[in-house]
C-alpha cells in the first residue's frame, strides 16, 4: 500500500515532530570526516521552470482572512516555534489555496491534508519546525535553498519568504504541475519548480545555504551533502539506527559535516526516479 505523508498516526498528537518533547537543537553531534564535494558531471536530471505568470485567484470561502492565520501562528508559538521570519512567513502564505476547495475549511488546522497521487501536504507545525531548524541562528534571509518534494507547493511558497532563491523539486509530474498551477497566482519570481528525481539534488543550483526534504529515505543522499554550501544546513527525515524515521539536521563546516538526530517523525518515503 502506498503511504502518503507526512503521515500522522491515528489520534497521535502530531506527526512525530510533536509527538513527544522536542530535543533541543543541536541535540547530538556526531562529527564525521569532511565530506568531499564531487561535482557530478552528468547531464541535468531535472528540468526547471520559473513561476511568474499572474492569474486570478478565487477565495470565496473566507479562509483567506488574516485572523485565521494569526490564530494558526499563535498555536505554532504555543508549540515552541519562535523564529520571527518563520512565523511571519507562515502568517503570510495562504495555505487554503494549496488544497481542494472541499478541504479548505481545514487548511489552518494542524493537520496534514491529501493533495492527490497519494501524497499529503505537511501539517503547519511540521513545516514550521523544519523551516525553523533550517533558519536556526540566522536572522537574515538564506541564499539558495533546495526543497525536495514540492508536493502542492505550499512549503516552497513559505520558503520564498525565507530564502533569496528556492529550487523545489518533485518526482511526480502530476504534482509538479499542480504546484505550478497553485503557485502561479503568487507570482513568486524566486521560486523555481523542477521536475526530476530529488535524490540527485539539483547540482545546477548548488551550493545551497539550505536543503530541506519532505520525504524520507534510509539515509540522507550523498548528493545533498555534496551540494550543501560550507555553512549550510540540511533538514530531512531519515531512518536512523533503531530503524525509525527521525528528523536529521546536518551542517557543513570547513572541518566537516555534523549530524544531529532529533525527534521521531513519519514522512512519505523518498523514492528514486520520476513518474
Ligand atoms: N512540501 C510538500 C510536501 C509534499 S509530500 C508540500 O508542501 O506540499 C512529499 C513529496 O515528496 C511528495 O509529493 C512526493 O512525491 C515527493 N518525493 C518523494 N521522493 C521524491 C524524490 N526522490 N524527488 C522529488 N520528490 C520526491
Amino acid at each position: 500500500m502506498k503511504r502518503s505523508g507526512p503521515l500522522t498516526p491515528p489520534k497521535a498528537p502530531a506527526s512525530g515532530a510533536a509527538a513527544r518533547p522536542r530535543p533541543a537543537f543541536p541535540a547530538r553531534l556526531d562529527t564525521s570526516a569532511p565530506t568531499p564535494v564531487n561535482r557530478p558531471g552528468a547531464a541535468p536530471a531535472a528540468t526547471t521552470r520559473r513561476v511568474a505568470a499572474p492569474v486570478a485567484v478565487t477565495s470565496g470561502i473566507g479562509m483567506d482572512s488574516l485572523a485565521v492565520r494569526q490564530s494558526m501562528v499563535r498555536k505554532l508559538q504555543a508549540q515552541d516555534i519562535s523564529h520571527p521570519a518563520v512565523l511571519a512567513a507562515m502568517l503570510a502564505v495562504e495555505r487554503h489555496r494549496f488544497v481542494d476547495t472541499a478541504l479548505a475549511p481545514q487548511a489552518y488546522e494542524d493537520t496534514s491534508l491529501p493533495i492527490g497521487l497519494g501524497q499529503t501536504i505537511s501539517k503547519p507545525s511540521v513545516v514550521a519546525r523544519m523551516l525553523e531548524l533550517l533558519c536556526h541562528g540566522k536572522s537574515e534571509k538564506l541564499g539558495r535553498v533546495l526543497d525536495i518534494g514540492t508536493g502542492c507547493g505550499y512549503q516552497a511558497a513559505v520558503l520564498s519568504h525565507l530564502a533569496r532563491e528556492v529550487y523545489s523539486i518533485e518526482r511526480l509530474k502530476g504534482l509538479h504541475e499542480k504546484a505550478r498551477d497553485n503557485l502561479r497566482a503568487f507570482r513568486l519570481a524566486n521560486v523555481h519548480l523542477l521536475f526530476g528525481d530529488g535524490m540527485l539534488g539539483y547540482p545546477q543550483g548548488a551550493p545551497y545555504a539550505g536543503i530541506v526534504a519532505a520525504a524520507g529515505g534510509n539515509d540522507v543522499p550523498q548528493a545533498w551533502i555534496e551540494q550543501l554550501a560550507v555553512g549550510g544546513r540540511l533538514v530531512a527525515p531519515a531512518v536512523t539506527g533503531a530503524g525509525q524515521q527521525h528528523l536529521v539536521v546536518m551542517e557543513k563546516t570547513s572541518q566537516g559535516v555534523t549530524r544531529s538526530v532529533l525527534e521521531p517523525v513519519l514522512f512519505v518515503p523518498l523514492k528514486s526516479g520520476i513518474a
